[in-house]
């Protein structure tokens, strides 16, 4: 593939492609090749994204020369397809370093290679962390509390964030978290996919939870989910999604008091998302524990049986 194809010659100004254009050559792009189930590794499909890219494009004016995070990169197709449509500085953002060496593969395929930058991050334990009441740790041991005083954890921002998160059905409030992140991350507009199904969920999420100035559908799309990891009973799932532009409340644009009583309401809420986060991962342990003790009484069983 060629990225010279998308510069002018003379001004070597870059040229956004057009979305039939687009499409194909992200249907070139190699996709997850061991996904991972646990973190919900869907890849998007070259049609979903480039509807995403062409309205936040065309419509928004969200991608071009803006600098431009995709959270949850996997093998890069948004950030690729954002490059392509002449974003600037574009960071890809993922906890998963499989899936980054891929997207790399992805990034290498192009001649010369495209320029995104990628970071490994987990960013629900980030958000999980952020922003830990100080003072309730002040006689713990000093490890300890280096590892949780991250009130002003310094978020990589960017004009636009692009994330197909995971839809929180394996790590759940997965989905939440991805959507509190990534509009720490946005100066102006954070787009998502998320079921059709959960829209009235999302809105009061985005709005109410986080204090977006506003959340809006626009576009809705059908997914076809392939059956990659053999628990659906059919080949492919038919699910729809819906594309939503959220702008967070720190946005570009003059803040009110109205703004200031939303940015408090904000941190509140990201406190009650951590807890809950806590408390989720806490059952977990205790089930595993439990799994663990069962399994060694099932062993000191079998001892028995010799
Ligand atoms: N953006 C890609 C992949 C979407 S699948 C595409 O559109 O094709 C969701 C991605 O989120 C996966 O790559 C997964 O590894 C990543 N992910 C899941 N949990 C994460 C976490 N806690 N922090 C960062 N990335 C995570």
């Amino acid at each position: 593939m060629s990225a010279r194809s998308r510069v002018d010659d003379d001004d070597e100004k870059v040229i956004a492609m057009k979305p039939k254009q687009l499409q194909s050559e992200l249907q070139d792009l190699r996709t997850f090749s061991n996904p991972k189930q646990n973190l919900e590794q869907y890849a998007t499909t070259p049609l979903l994204a480039t509807k995403l890219l062409q309205v936040a494009s065309v419509e928004f004016n969200d991608i071009e020369e803006k600098s431009v995070i995709d959270l949850g990169v996997g093998t890069g197709v948004l950030a690729i397809g954002a490059k392509l449509m002449g974003a600037g500085h574009v960071l890809g953002i993922d906890v998963d370093a499989d899936a980054l060496e891929e997207c790399k593969e992805n990034l290498e395929m192009y001649d010369p290679e495209l320029e995104v930058e990628l970071c490994l991050m987990d960013v629900v334990e980030l958000i999980r962390r952020y922003d830990y009441d100080e003072d309730e740790d002040e006689d713990e041991d000093e490890d300890e509390a280096v590892s949780v005083k991250r009130k002003d954890y310094v978020w990589p921002r960017a004009d636009t964030v692009l994330t197909n998160p995971p839809f929180g059905t394996r790590r759940k409030g997965a989905d939440v978290a991805f959507l509190a992140a990534a509009m720490k991350m946005a100066e102006t507009a954070v787009y998502s996919f998320h079921k059709t199904s959960t829209r009235e969920y999302i809105e009061k999420v985005a709005v109410k939870k986080l204090g977006a100035k506003s959340a809006k559908v626009v576009a809705e799309m059908k997914y076809g989910l392939k059956n990659q990891y053999g628990h659906h009973r059919k080949d492919e799932v038919e699910v729809f999604v819906d594309v939503w532009r959220i702008e967070p409340s720190s946005s570009k644009a003059k803040k009110d008091d109205d703004d200031d009583e939303k940015d408090e309401m904000f941190e509140q809420n990201l406190r009650d998302l951590a807890a809950n986060i806590e408390e989720l991962q806490l059952s977990a342990r205790q089930r595993k524990d439990k799994e663990r003790n069962k399994n060694s009484r099932k062993n000191s069983d079998n001892r028995k049986k010799w």
